[in-house]
């Protein structure tokens, strides 16, 4: 089976700062993949090489079976356009800590965006799409809200409805609850649990460990751009191995 995401050796500096130190890891399909770690640890900085957002500085990182950012044609490797990288990037959902709506846009105008401008899509199929998505996050009440008339949590499950809009074969997220006031977490990741009952592939850096434990498939513990240890959630999160893991776990459980 094709990993859906693997790393080997992956590496990645900005000028003279070395920031991921040969990340090796792989995410199988419909896997939920849960990545934690201190803050500056590299986490979002992996999630934006996978997205095309950077380009890692050494190693192999592919998607689906194909490298990020080059096409292979037998031993020659060649950059891609912006044009193909765009058409690679519709593949991926990404959803960030801060929801960026577009705030001028109603939720559903803003979940139907991507299909008709970046597809093509006509609106009519666009638009029913995206009242079946705003129902799957539980805002089919407020579809013809403008994000600054939503709750954080409501604003981001608008945003996940309009990444899943493109229907990603791969889903990032990228501590999507950090933002939010505490009672409006769970409504988001119960989202992201049916999500997960539903099969999709996803990246998930939380600090959300109750999360991790009852909905992840595997877990990584990275610090200073290293993995430091992986497994079963419950086996890292209850018996981790770590000095530096149960350090951090001590901090965040
Ligand atoms: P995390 O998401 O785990 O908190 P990040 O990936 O955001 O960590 O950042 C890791 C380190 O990389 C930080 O020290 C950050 O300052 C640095 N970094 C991230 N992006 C850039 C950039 N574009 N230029 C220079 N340094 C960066
Ligand atoms: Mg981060």
């Amino acid at each position: 089976m094709t990993a859906m995401v693997k790393a080997e050796g992956v590496h990645k500096s900005f000028g003279a700062a070395h920031i991921l130190k040969g990340i090796d890891l792989e995410v199988a399909p419909r896997e939920v993949f849960c990545l934690i770690g201190p803050s500056g640890s590299g986490k979002s900085t992996f999630l934006r090489c996978i997205n095309h957002l950077e380009q890692i500085s050494a190693g192999r990182l592919s998607v689906d079976g194909e490298l990020v950012g080059y096409r292979q044609k037998g031993d020659k490797l060649y950059e891609l356009k912006d044009s193909e990288v765009a058409l690679k990037r519709r593949d991926i959902g990404m959803v960030f800590q801060r929801f960026n709506l577009f705030p001028h846009m109603t939720a559903i105008e803003n979940v139907m965006e991507a299909p008709v401008q970046v597809k093509r899509e006509s609106k009519t199929v666009a638009r029913a799409r995206a009242t079946q998505l705003l129902d799957r996050v539980g805002l089919s009440d407020k579809a013809n809200n403008y994000p600054s008339q939503l709750s954080g949590g409501q604003q981001q499950r608008v945003a996940i409805a309009r990444a899943l809009a493109m229907e990603p074969k791969l889903m990032l997220f990228d501590e999507p609850t950090s933002a939010l006031d505490p009672e409006l977490v769970g409504d988001v990741l119960d989202v992201m649990r049916g999500l997960a009952e539903d099969g999709m592939t996803m990246i998930v850096v939380t600090h959300e460990m109750g999360f991790a434990r009852e909905v992840g498939d595997a877990l990584v513990f990275m610090d200073d751009g290293v993995v430091v240890e992986s497994g079963h959630p419950r086996d890292v999160l209850t018996n981790p191995q770590h000095d530096r893991t149960k350090s951090f776990l001590s901090k965040v459980l």
